[in-house]
């Protein structure tokens, strides 16, 4: 990895070591490296959907739970995820500074964002983990690393 003498060293990663075990703090120069934040691997997005159509199915809850409706039950849960970020200022990675008692919180209402989007993914019948290989290819012809390596512009503003 190598670093850059004004920015974040993050910004340096290509795609040859996004997989890399460590990472460096974006804090402006050279931190010690840190091991890079990991899922465990399960439960998969077809255990969460698993999960959740058995706790819809016990409601009698599937007549609600149509595609409009589980899109705007989606959108109020980003809604309860912003509200934790509201009136903060900027909030660096790893979250500093909060209690145990707001990174629970917030670890509740991702999920909330994360079952309603994988039974929104369901109910539209997209198969979401072989969505998201496709579109992560399709990103990567948009964004070459070696075009856009360091640059925050959108796509349109790439020049070949
Ligand atoms: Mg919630």
């Amino acid at each position: 990895m190598e670093a850059k003498e004004n920015g974040s060293l993050h910004a340096s990663v290509d795609e040859k070591n996004t997989n890399s075990e460590v990472h460096v703090k974006q804090n402006g120069h050279r931190a010690a490296a840190e091991p890079r934040f990991r899922f465990t691997p399960e439960p998969s997005l077809e255990d969460i959907r698993q999960m959740q159509a058995e706790f819809t199915d016990q409601r009698d809850w599937n007549q609600f739970h149509q595609p409009r409706n589980l899109l705007l039950a989606l959108v109020g849960e980003v809604g309860e995820v912003s509200e934790l970020f509201q009136w903060r200022g900027e909030v660096a990675e790893g979250l500093p500074g909060w209690s145990e008692a707001e990174r629970e919180h917030l670890a509740q209402e991702l999920s909330d964002v994360l079952i309603y989007l994988v039974e929104l993914a369901e109910k539209c019948r997209v198969d979401l983990p072989q969505a998201v290989l496709r579109k992560m290819a399709l990103n990567r012809l948009k964004y070459p690393a070696s075009k856009v390596h360091g640059s925050a512009k959108k796509y349109t503003e790439y020049q070949d």
